[in-house]
């Protein structure tokens, strides 16, 4: 089973991405975890990354694409995985197409959590103080807002219209375990009343 997450930050598309990985036994594919354990590193390329990262942009296209291919290779993805964070650009929509069309793979489901951003700057507000995390800083959180909706938004319409039974919108702005509910309903393809 493949399933891509999409939803702005803070619309806990991390743990809700995570708690389907763990039920269905499959890995949990963050592009962020990734990249922010490529940080340890401390070498050129992960100081650059964490500049990037830090101001709330994207990284380059060609290293995102390179960590999927890399990823989606190991033999634990050969059950299927959940993608959290990634496609985010046109570039990597095409990529990611490319390369499950070329490995005869196909995309179970897309799960598109939706969630006002007033909410959205209180919650990462508070996760801020919690995680520590540089990026969730409020006018951080602006830029990849923006981000978002300016990079990751326009690639919804291509999937809604290629897997219209398989795209579904979630209200982020509910409980995790409802959240939850919602989402192992549509897995296993039953009854799903949003
Ligand atoms: P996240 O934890 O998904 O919010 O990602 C944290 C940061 O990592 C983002 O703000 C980007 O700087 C970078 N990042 C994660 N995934 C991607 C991606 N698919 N493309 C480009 N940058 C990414």
């Amino acid at each position: 089973m493949i399933i891509i997450f999409f939803g702005p930050p803070g619309a806990g598309k991390g743990t809700q991405a995570s708690l389907t990985a763990k039920t269905l036994k499959i890995p949990h594919l963050s592009t962020g975890d990734i990249l922010r354990d490529k940080l340890l590193d401390q070498d050129t390329l992960s100081i650059k990354l964490k500049k990037l990262m830090d101001s709330g942009n994207l990284v380059s296209d060609d290293i995102l694409n390179e960590i999927i291919a890399n990823r989606l290779k190991l033999p634990d993805c050969q059950g299927g995985f959940v993608l959290d964070g990634y496609p985010r650009t046109m570039s990597q929509k095409i990529f990611l197409i490319d390369f499950l069309e070329s490995h005869d793979l196909s995309i179970s489901k897309i799960i598109d959590l939706v969630i006002d951003e007033k909410i959205i700057i209180h919650r990462i507000k508070s996760r801020s103080n919690i995680e520590n995390r540089l990026d969730d800083r409020e006018e951080i959180i602006k830029t990849r807002m923006v981000k978002y909706i300016e990079e990751t938004k326009p690639l919804f319409k291509y999937f809604r219209s290629k897997y219209p039974n398989d795209y579904h919108i979630i209200d982020g702005d509910q409980d995790i375990e409802k959240i939850q509910d919602d989402i192992l309903k549509i897995v296993k393809n039953e009854d799903f009343q949003p």
